[in-house]
This record gives C-alpha cells, sequence and structure tokens, in this order.
C-alpha cells in the first residue's frame, strides 16, 4: 500500500543534511520511505493532508527507563529534600533486603505506559537503558503488541547498591551474580534480537559505570561486539561516580572507559556530564571531550534531567565543536523529547553566555542523526528513499502556538510533545489526532498509575531513615488530599 503525506513542512534527508520543504510529501510503500522532498505526483491508496504542520523523522530517545517506578526515578529526581542521594550526587538505594521487586503485572503495566508515554510525545525509537528484571519474552510481545521500535535488553552489574542504618552508601561486589545477569543478556541478544517484526533489538546494558567491575565491562563489550549490538552504560553522570572511578583507576570515568576498550562506534554512555570540561570535577589533566570524539561513541544527553539539579554539560557547544556525538534523551518524566530540543538549546545559550550557541538545527540533528551512529542505522533518523516510515506530524498551526517562518524554529522554540498529532512507526499509524490507536490511553494510564501509587506508599519501607514520599518531596502547598469514602 502506498501512503502519501502531502501539504505539510517536509523534513527531507539529501544524503548529506535535513532540509525543509513547504508543501512537501512524503511517501511510504509498507515499512519503507519511497519519496521525501517536494510535491508527488504519483498514484497512491491512501492520503493523509499534513497542512499547517511539520512531518519529520521521528526522534531517537537515548535515554528511557522502563522502571518507571523504580529506584527513585519517579520521586521528580532533584526536587528532594535529600542531599546525599540527590541524584547529581548519587543515587538512592534501598536497605538491604527491604525493596521487594514489584509484581509482574506491575512491571508490565510500566513497561507499556513508558513505552506509550515516549512514543505519545515524539520518540520512535526508545532506547531502553535499564529497567525492571524479568519477563524478557513478555516484554518483546509487549513491543510486538504496542508496534514501538525498541533498543533493549536485560541489565547488568555486579556491585549492588545499598544503605545502611545511617544512610551511608555502600557497593556490595558479587562476580557471579554480575556474569549470570550478563548471561542473561547474552541469551536475549541471541533469542530476541530481530523479534517484534525486527522492531526490538539487543543493545547491551552495563548499567553504571562504577557499579560493574573492569572485567565485567570487559565482557560485556566484547559479547556485544560478538553479537554485533550497541552497548550502553552511565558515564559522568554523577559526583560520587567520578570520584569512585578516579579512586579505583586513577583516571576519569571517560579515560577509564576508553583504556579498556569500551569506547567504540558502537558505545553509548548516558549523560557524560562530568568530564575534564566540568567545573566540578576540578580535574585538570586529560581532554575526555577529545577522547569521546576519537572514539566515536555517543553522548546521550539529557539537558532537562540535569538542568533540574541546577546544571548541565559544559557545554553542548563545545562538545560539538571538539567532535563528540551527541544524541539526546529524556530520562525523567516526562518523556517528552520535542522539549528536549528546547531544553538543549537554551541550556547550550546560558551556559556559554553566547546566544549563537545550541543552534536549532544541532539539537534537532542531535534528536535524530544523533542517535543512528552508534545504533548503525542510516534508515532512522530522517525521511529518504528506503528509510524507515518512522515519520511523526507535529501540529504547529494553532492558537496555542506562536506565528513562525521556519518550522523548524517553531518545534525547537515552542513546541512539545503534546503537538505530536501523529506518529508512524515502521509504517504503522500509532497515535492519530494525539490518541493511541492501539490501546486504549486511558487503561494504560490508570494501571501504571495505580502501580506507581503501590511503589510510593513503601517507599518508608525501604529508606534508611524510614521517611516518606511527603517528606522526601513535599508538596508546593499544602496538599489536602481526598480521604476515601469521604
Ligand atoms: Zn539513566
Amino acid at each position: 500500500m502506498r501512503t502519501v503525506i502531502e501539504g505539510g513542512w517536509v523534513v527531507a534527508w539529501n544524503g548529506r543534511g535535513h532540509e525543509v520543504h513547504e508543501q512537501g510529501s512524503v511517501v511510504f510503500e509498507g515499512d519503507r520511505v519511497v519519496h521525501a522532498g517536494g510535491p508527488h505526483a504519483g498514484p497512491a491508496d491512501r492520503r493523509i493532508s499534513a497542512r499547517g504542520k511539520l512531518v519529520s523523522p521521528g526522534f531517537i530517545n537515548t535515554h528511557v527507563h522502563t522502571a518507571g517506578n523504580g529506584g527513585d526515578y519517579l520521586l521528580l529526581d532533584m526536587a528532594k529534600n535529600d542531599y546525599r542521594t540527590a541524584n547529581y550526587m548519587a543515587f538512592a538505594a534501598p536497605l538491604k533486603g527491604k525493596m521487594a521487586p514489584p509484581p509482574a503485572e506491575a512491571v508490565a503495566a510500566i513497561r507499556a505506559f513508558v513505552f506509550l508515554h515516549a512514543l505519545r510525545n515524539g520518540t520512535t525509537t526508545i532506547i531502553d537503558v535499564g529497567g525492571l528484571r524479568g519477563d524478557w519474552d513478555g516484554y518483546a510481545r509487549l513491543v510486538d503488541d504496542l508496534g514501538v521500535r525498541v533498543y533493549g535488553g536485560p541489565p547488568f552489574r555486579d556491585r549492588d547498591t545499598y544503605m545502611d542504618a545511617q544512610g551511608r552508601l555502600t557497593y556490595e561486589e558479587d562476580v557471579a551474580v554480575g556474569r549470570a545477569r550478563l548471561q542473561e543478556a547474552v541469551d536475549f541478544g541471541r533469542k530476541l534480537d530481530g523479534a517484534a517484526g525486527g522492531r526490538l533489538r539487543a543493545l547491551f546494558n552495563a548499567a553504571q559505570v562504577e557499579t560493574c567491575t573492569e572485567s565485567l565491562l570487559r565482557a560485556g563489550k566484547d559479547a556485544a561486539r560478538a553479537q554485533g549490538a550497541p552497548i550502553h552504560t552511565h558515564a559522568g553522570g554523577n559526583l560520587v561516580e567520578f570520584q569512585r572511578i578516579i579512586e579505583e583507576y586513577r583516571k576519569t570515568p571517560v579515560r577509564f572507559l576508553a583504556d579498556i576498550g569500551f569506547l567504540d562506534e558502537r558505545t553509548l554512555l548516558g549523560h557524560v556530564v562530568f568530564t575534564t570540561a566540568h567545573g566540578w570535577s576540578r580535574y585538570p589533566f586529560g581532554d575526555d571531550l577529545a577522547v569521546l570524539a576519537e572514539r566515536g561513541s555517543t553522548v546521550g544527553h539529557c539537558p532537562y534531567k540535569y538542568a533540574k539539579m541546577a546544571m548541565t554539560l559544559r557545554s553542548f557547544q563545545r562538545y560539538l565543536e571538539a567532535g563528540v556525538t551527541l544524541a539526546l534523551g529524556t530520562d525523567t518524566f516526562p518523556l517528552d523529547i520535542v522539549s528536549e530540543l528546547r531544553w538543549a538549546s537554551i541550556l547550550a545559550k546560558t551556559t556559554d553566555g553566547n546566544y549563537q550557541a545550541g543552534q536549532h538545527r544541532d539539537v534537532f540533528n542531535a534528536a535524530t542523526l544523533g542517535g543512528c551512529r552508534f545504533l548503525h542505522r542510516d534508515d532512522l533518523g530522517r525521511l529518504a528513499p528506503g528509510a524507515k516510515a518512522d515519520i511523526l506530524l507535529i501540529d504547529l498551526d494553532h492558537l496555542g502556538a506562536g506565528m513562525y517562518a521556519d518550522p523548524i524554529k517553531a518545534l525547537v522554540d515552542a513546541g512539545s510533545g503534546r503537538d505530536v498529532h501523529t506518529v508512524i512507526v515502521d509504517g504503522k499509524t500509532l497515535v492519530q489526532d494525539g490518541r493511541l490507536t492501539r490501546m486504549d490511553e486511558a487503561g494504560v494510564y490508570a494501571k501504571a498509575r495505580e502501580a506507581t501509587r503501590h511503589y510510593w506508599g513503601n517507599v518508608a519501607s525501604w529508606r534508611w531513615d524510614g521517611a516518606g514520599v511527603e517528606r522526601i518531596v513535599p508538596p508546593a502547598f499544602p496538599l489536602h488530599r481526598a480521604t476515601p469514602g469521604g
């Protein structure tokens, strides 16, 4: 079946870069684009009007955790009254043995919500950088049912983290457990890479640079290489991690990963905020950005998440000019990749004190082409003959938006995930008129909300200090909750 999307602002790929065509068209057959650019005169089985809309390649979101309720992820990160687990310092960890894994139906509810929430907001390729464990066949079925494109797999590490009764973060090493988890990832890749009609692909997930021993990182990279799969780890994400790596190896996380052969073109690193380029590191030796550029690894930049913690990359522009491949991710809620374009752009400007930094072009490239390099995909993040039909129609002409001359600038300056009107993945329309086509949205949301409520209700039982959610993240105003039945 041949579908023509016509009448909108089409972002087409010319082989070297994106170009925008007013009243352009995109034509696709099955899961592949056959034309992108100017008007198309040929016959069509179906015509979709994109009048007043941007027709964009789907965005690649390099930082999605399908453990929507795991750890302290939904506790709004940095609004917490807890310096030591403020996330730019370290992450929260439970008292040992006190945090029970959520029931299987809660895991499924959260996974579905996270996938669809990201999709609804403009993400067509989800990079799952670590979520709740277990039921990987169910995970693959979910990807199949929902129609989303996902790179993921079981995360592995051999140092689990706990708090003791005084709130001290401890790392407990168990090499055998790490090996078993890596084996789980290897098995996942063997069995499920290419499942869901090719939309599920294996990604190796070495959880965090400091929660994996050097030997596990090496083994993980070897296993990823053997399967021809990409690998991810969090690095330069918080100050405790940065210092722990310095302490253990007398090197920065980036230098250490480069020296053990972990960094190459197939490697994605989450955050990479604390490097030799960041003032808080106060580390005057070497040049991490040059190392990243030379190895060709990709930085998954999550601007809003870090802005909430009163910080950012130093800086988007500096990384770019050093030749580092930058991609965008959301990490925190909302998983609104459209808004991340604006955060990346604005923070680049304020960080450098230079309004020429963080150009619209560069942040749009980061959200599309940036994610393709470590995936080794030249058929994603662009609209051209042969590319996957992963397409967004984003509403630009409405009273809530501004007047504009350039639709890309309008998108970056004023767009949000809620402006996403249509989402097509692999040629299938998954969102239409801003609503899911395959699922009952209200049902997905209600189940996830229930799972989250249950999780929040249990926080005090695993926190070292017994604090509940309202003490850790107080409401903005005194909040009078409804009493059940009252
Ligand atoms: Zn993360």
